[in-house]
């Protein structure tokens, strides 16, 4: 099903369903859940009551993870291909989307630290080649951008850079020794992303490879050359955010400013999920102006859409699978 890489033809958003198991706390307050994934492409929902109301009952994606499924699960069947496409060049994006509690953070923390090791597997197996493996963090709150790796919490101008596109001014670039190294790296951001307002996190990886002369017919001229590609994990802002219509002064600013990511998000990805021609309206947020690279062209994209089962959130719930079928 999925493309190949350089074959010219334009990928389709990869959309992605995760149900989370209910917690101790949702069963210990006799919390019930009326989702059931019937394959692995739809996911059902269950309820009596709902089913004379007329709203949808079933939604169907490229592939539903049932709460028993494991990260690691997710991470293999889908995202796996997508995230070592930076070997060969390709820029690429994962998502996790969803209402807060519903396992964003979860699944994206266990894919990024299993795409780092894949990378460096790949890299160990190529030894005649020289890799350099960057990793940078921020997070977008109030589209204002600050370093999760900087002690320093002054807001990051973004630059127009005519050969590079967006850059961040000042972003912490680590180079990466090896995969501890990034488990470390992971916590100082978890810790500094507490401190601030835990909306929405970039995780970048940035693949740089020099190909040496020996591969110079495939190159074109010159001794080496540097092939850079990055690839992007977003945790984004809890969803319910964007849908607080009734909220009042800091709150309002805020859910504004979300609003402008998540919208602008829904609408980038809208257009995409139609064919990557045409206009599309990245330079609305800071989120979409940092991802473009990442997401147009030939680059590649998964969106994890994370659900609580909770009855008390099939409200969200709804909204979060709303999205996913305006992504497909
Ligand atoms: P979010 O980032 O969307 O707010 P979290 O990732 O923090 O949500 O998840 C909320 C809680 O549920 C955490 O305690 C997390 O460990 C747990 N959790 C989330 N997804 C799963 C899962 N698939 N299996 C087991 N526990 C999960
Ligand atoms: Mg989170």
């Amino acid at each position: 099903k999925m493309q190949g890489v350089g074959n010219g033809k334009e990928e389709k958003i990869l959309v992605l369903v995760r149900l989370r198991p209910l917690s101790e706390k949702e069963s210990s307050r006799a919390e019930v859940s009326d989702w059931e994934c019937i394959n692995s492409t739809t996911i059902l929902y269950r309820n009596s009551l709902q089913e004379r109301s007329g709203l949808p009952t079933a939604y169907s994606f490229d592939r539903v993870f049932r709460g028993d499924c494991t990260t690691r699960e997710v991470y293999d069947e889908c995202t796996k291909d997508i995230a070592l496409s930076v070997v060969g060049g390709i820029n690429s994006t994962i998502f996790a989307y969803g209402q807060t509690s519903s396992g964003k953070t979860y699944t994206m923390n266990g894919i990024t630290d299993y795409a780092v090791a894949d990378i460096y597997d790949y890299v160990q197996k190529h030894e005649e080649r020289a890799f350099v493996l960057k990793f940078s963090a921020m997070e977008i709150y109030n589209e204002v951008v600050r370093d999760l790796l900087s002690t320093d919490n002054s807001p990051l101008r973004l630059l127009d850079d005519p050969e590079r596109g967006t850059i961040i001014e000042k972003l912490t670039e680590e180079t990466l020794r090896d995969r501890d190294h990034l488990k470390e790296l992971l916590s100082i951001c978890e810790v500094t992303f507490m401190l601030y307002k835990h909306l929405l996190c970039v995780f970048l990886v940035e693949f740089l490879q020099t190909i040496e002369s020996s591969a110079r017919e495939f190159i074109g001229k010159g001794n080496s050359t540097t092939l850079a590609a990055s690839v992007n994990f977003v945790d984004l802002a809890g969803s319910e955010r964007a849908s607080q219509a009734n909220s009042v002064g800091h709150r309002l600013k805020e859910g504004c400013h979300i609003n402008r990511s998540l919208l602008t998000l829904s609408t980038v990805i809208r257009k995409l999920s139609k064919g990557r021609n045409g206009h599309v309206n990245y330079r609305d947020s800071k989120l979409t102006r940092i991802l473009q690279p990442a997401l147009g062209g030939n680059a590649r994209t998964a969106i994890i859409c994370n659900l609580s089962p909770a009855r008390s959130h099939v409200e969200q719930s709804r909204n979060t699978l709303l999205f996913a079928c305006c992504a497909k």
